[in-house]
């Protein structure tokens, strides 16, 4: 197992269950069974053509898409190279789209998430970054968590503190059921190293308006 963000038992979410060695095929099978009794203990009738593949077509999805994230083995390969052009001032990558799942109520979180480092020897790609959060995004998140779940495994990837995240997020439990509150959003940030310094920070979050 590598190091950065993995998932530990330490870890509250992460797991203490036999499952969690199974491999894909068993757990979407697994998944597939208990989802059709949901299907049918609320009253539908899974005879019916358009239902019937529904329970497989939602293990499938958590399992290599929505949930993926919960499998170290689909950590994104991150390639460091030298920072040739010693480049060292701040790197914003700002509006990375961002798609979780809230762990209370499994329905989503959409929003964007910005990011800022400042490369000490080494640099990676910037596509990188965006499936970094794509990685941490694919579990089931407190936006909270997923903020610091970020910002640590960039740490370890750029092998610096100096990271700073942002993530600006409506979560769809607070929109679309109980309040029905459809203009909010949930801002979170995790500033590290030199961002906690105000002049830092504060040329990071005037990128985020420019
Ligand atoms: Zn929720």
């Amino acid at each position: 197992m590598q190091n950065g963000t993995v998932l530990k038992k330490s870890d509250a979410l992460y797991i203490d269950s036999k499952d969690i060695n199974l491999g894909d095929e068993e757990k979407i099978e697994i998944i597939s069974g208990h989802f059709k009794k949901i299907m049918q203990t609320l009253g539908l009738d899974l005879s019916d053509d358009s239902l019937r593949d529904t329970p497989d077509r939602v293990a499938k999805m958590y399992v290599r898409e929505i949930f993926a994230g919960l499998n170290p083995d689909n950590k994104p390969r991150v390639t460091r190279f030298e920072n040739r052009y010693a480049y060292h001032q701040m790197l914003v990558e700002k509006n990375i789209p961002l798609y979780s799942t809230c762990e209370h109520h499994f329905v989503p979180i959409i929003g964007k998430a910005h990011i800022a480092y400042i490369p000490n020897g080494k640099v990676i790609g910037l596509s990188k970054i965006n499936r970094i959060v794509r990685y941490c995004s694919q579990r089931p998140q407190v936006q909270e968590r997923l903020t610091q779940e970020i910002a640590n495994e960039l740490k370890y990837c750029l092998q610096t503190e100096n990271i700073a995240v942002m993530i600006d997020a409506a979560h769809l439990c607070v929109a679309a059921r109980g309040i029905k509150d459809v203009g909010t959003s949930t801002v979170t940030a995790a500033y590290c190293g030199i961002f906690l310094e105000p002049s830092k920070n504060a040329e990071f979050r005037s990128y985020l308006h420019s």
